[in-house]
């Protein structure tokens, strides 16, 4: 599709995973797409699990959302294979199903609770007494209570999936903060860009109306892994187990509203001692496995949890879209972000699920301090 004669010239400022995924979107439009980024992939992309969980993230009241996730959900296995085929990156794009596991009578009534909700929006769930729990998973402590099982809800491994893009994106990908202006965008060695579109997608700052939301992760490796994605409430503390290839597990993630600081977010001790504690108690066999990473990154939480995907007004040549507050599924979304920006920059029709994420749903006057428009 490269090269059509009315493609447009694109910048994106942000390489995370969103950023990145419109990017080779909008490249394999016919777009002329560069994308800015001092340091692409090391913001909240780097610490993310990489669930594709919108059963297992789904909220009372946030039904949009569930469906914007499951019509992502559903392009994530040819968005990966096409991706893993052009790059030569295989992505680790797992469909082993997701475990609900509950510790006590409170917890087992929201797996409960949250069983019902699916199971009304038609999402598939199976749930489990504490026998069939073991059955599927050997590992899990003989103390849970009970479960259920998401065979719809899967993963990926980001950290290849940034790979993978920054290997097809190639040359487009300029290493260099950048703002916005009237007619592009203005790089920190003072080069200007011009455009006809910039896509702001630069995660937890820089955007209106979105807020960083801290999380921290601990990544271990162990012989005996679970086999499936383990998400898990016991006695009110949340923690979710993610198995990857090699026998490493992605254990997370803390949750914390945080004021945007210039320094880097740093694990706690408190933070990471909950995970630990709690992971543990769900899977005994986590105590003699090797810690290799404890990482904490800020999400792009927004006011209703969902993300911002459109236009917005500003003054001179260029239009401006956003394609950020993802919040915990930025991953899980960027498939479909893709999508409705390529479709905003060409003014097309958008996918159906992404039109309750305009950003005019909000008032998007309130200025944040560290908008980067
Ligand atoms: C602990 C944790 C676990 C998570 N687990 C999951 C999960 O299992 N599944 C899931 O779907 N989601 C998960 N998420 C959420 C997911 O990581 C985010 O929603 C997603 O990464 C957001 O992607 P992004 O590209 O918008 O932002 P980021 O990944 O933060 O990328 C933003 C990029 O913008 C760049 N940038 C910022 N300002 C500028 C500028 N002025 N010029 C140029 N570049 C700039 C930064 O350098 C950065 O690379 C998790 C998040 C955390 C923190």
């Amino acid at each position: 599709m490269n090269g059509s004669e009315d493609g447009q010239s694109v910048v994106v400022v942000g390489g995370g995973i969103v950023g990145l995924a419109c990017a080779d979107e909008l490249v394999r439009a016919g777009h002329r797409v560069t994308l800015c980024d001092p340091s692409p992939g090391a913001g909240a992309t780097y610490a993310a699990a990489g669930m594709l969980a919108p059963g297992g993230e789904a909220w009372f009241g946030e039904e949009s959302l569930l469906r914007l996730g499951r019509e992502s959900l559903a392009r994530w296995p040819s968005f990966a294979a096409g991706l893993s085929e052009r790059s030569g990156v295989d992505v680790d794009l797992r469909a082993d199903g997701t475990l609900l596991v509950a510790g006590d009578r409170s917890d087992l009534e929201e797996v409960r609770r949250t069983c019902r909700l699916l199971s009304l929006a038609g999402v598939r769930v199976d749930e489990l007494d504490r026998r069939d729990l073991k059955v599927k998973e050997p590992r899990l402590s003989s103390r849970v209570l009970g479960g259920a099982f998401l065979p719809d809800d899967h993963q990926v491994n980001p950290r290849r999936v940034v790979a993978a893009l920054l290997a097809v994106l190639g040359d487009c990908v300029v290493r260099q903060r950048a703002v916005p202006t009237e007619d592009g965008v203005l790089l920190e060695d003072g080069t200007r860009l011009r455009a006809d579109v910039v896509v702001l997608a630069t995660g937890a700052t820089g955007l209106p109306r979105v807020r960083p939301v801290r999380g921290e992760i601990v990544r271990v490796r162990t012989p005996d892994a679970p086999t499936c994605v383990l998400r898990a409430r016991l006695h009110g503390e949340r923690v979710y187990v993610v198995p990857r290839h090699d026998g490493e597990l992605v254990i997370g993630a803390t949750e914390e509203e945080h004021p945007a600081e210039q320094t880097a977010p740093m694990p706690t001790v408190g933070g990471v001692a909950r995970l630990l504690e709690t992971a543990r108690a769900l899977v005994p066999g986590l105590e003699t496995a090797h810690v290799l990473e404890v990482v904490a990154r800020d999400r792009p939480g927004s006011p209703d949890n969902g993300p911002l995907i459109g236009p917005v007004p500003v003054h001179g040549p260029a239009r401006r879209l956003l394609a950020g507050g993802h919040h915990r599924g930025g991953v899980l979304l960027a498939p479909i972000t893709a999508a409705a920006i390529c479709a905003h920059v060409a003014e097309r029709e958008v996918p159906h699920a992404a039109r309750a994420f305009l950003p005019n749903r909000f008032d998007l006057s309130e200025r944040d301090e560290d908008q980067c428009t």
